[in-house]
């Protein structure tokens, strides 16, 4: 730990060290050796100049997010991804006005998965850019197919879930909205406040670009991400998602209904469309319609469904 001299420069070793134990059940030597380097690498991710004992848990972990990593790499070439649709309605008459379409991954192995359990590995391996076209493309299409063979479906509109990534890769979905069929004067785009929060001025930028195809921007799970009024105020946005968090009356610091009515006047004041989410019971649909809250989502309504059941839903 002495610093020492080299040609008049100071330097300092600092040492990481992986821990193995040998088990009863250890026979290969190799393997022990690549558990005590996996430790070792542990502990220089750990900060370095510290030891740190073989985790098999974490290992584990790891390796089956690698594995999972593969896997997604593939997932939509292998036609493994589908959309599941939820209607958005009319809170005073049921009518379904739009649905918003949500990701599902079908995993030859592991069953069934949902949006958590794979968004943040396809956000940080870059597979979100084409994810999320597929399911931009794939939403529109079908939405647009509704709109056509079901007369009262005329103004149907769809809702996609950008992910924040998506906002620096806008080439890859110019050619999505600027295909006339896909009808974008017929999408919504759903984007996080805590997603424009990092940096405000290019997603006004993106946002500003979006809606140049024509389509309308919804800020999703809106109250409990971190942006400003300020920030909110210089948003090109149309519709303001209520979090289910003021729905469902759980906050514990704010009661929900002065928050609802504050945030219901706040859209109205900007001349902004209002969606509840996560309305499940019928307490809270009556606490909404009181408040004269237009539209909402929720497993009350209906829970979101495979492409087939959406279409005799509708
Ligand atoms: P979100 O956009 O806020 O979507 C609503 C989520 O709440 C969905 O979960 C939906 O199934 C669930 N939900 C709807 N009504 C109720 C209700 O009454 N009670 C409860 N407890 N939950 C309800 P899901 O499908 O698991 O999606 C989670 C999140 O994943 C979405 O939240 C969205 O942020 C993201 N996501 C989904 N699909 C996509 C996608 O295609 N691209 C991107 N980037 N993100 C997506
Ligand atoms: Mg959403
Ligand atoms: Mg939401």
């Amino acid at each position: 730990r002495q610093p020492f001299l080299i040609n008049g420069t100071r330097l300092t070793v600092s040492v990481s060290i992986g821990v193995a134990p040998r088990r009863p059940e250890t026979t290969d030597p190799a393997e022990l050796l690549r558990s005590a380097d996996f430790a070792m690498y542990m502990a220089k991710g750990g900060g370095k100049d510290r030891y740190q004992t073989f985790d098999a848990q974490i290992h584990d972990n790891l390796t089956a997010r690698s594995a999972l990593q593969n896997d997604l790499a593939l997932a939509v070439t292998a036609g493994q991804l589908h959309l599941d649709y939820q209607p958005v309605a009319d809170l005073r008459t049921g009518e379904i006005l739009g649905v918003e379409a949500l990701l599902r991954w079908q995993h030859p192995t592991l069953g069934l998965l949902a949006p958590a359990d794979f968004l943040d590995l396809a956000e940080e391996t870059g597979d979100i850019t084409a994810i999320g076209a597929w399911v931009l493309d794939t939403a529109t299409r079908q939405a647009a197919g509704w709109r056509q063979s079901m007369g009262h479906c005329a103004g149907l509109w769809v809702s996609v879930n950008l992910s924040p990534v998506q906002l620096a890769t806008l080439a890859c979905l110019h050619g999505i909205l600027t295909d006339p069929a896909n009808q974008p004067e017929h999408v919504v785009l759903e984007i996080t406040e805590t997603a424009l929060s990092a940096d405000p001025d290019a997603g006004i930028t993106a946002l500003t670009a979006l809606k140049d195809f024509g389509v309308r921007i919804a800020i999703d799970d809106f109250g409990r991400g971190l942006s400003s009024l300020s920030t909110l105020a210089s948003l090109p946005i149309d519709i303001l998602k209520i979090d289910p968090y003021f729905v469902s009356g759980r906050a514990p610091t704010a009661p929900s209904t002065p928050m609802l009515e504050a945030i219901l006047g706040l859209a109205d004041k900007l001349c902004l469309t209002v969606i509840a989410e996560g309305i499940e019971t019928p307490q809270q649909l009556h606490l909404l319609q009181n408040l004269g809250c237009p539209l909402g989502q929720g497993f009350l309504l209906a829970r979101p469904v495979p492409a087939q059941a959406m279409h005799t839903l509708l």
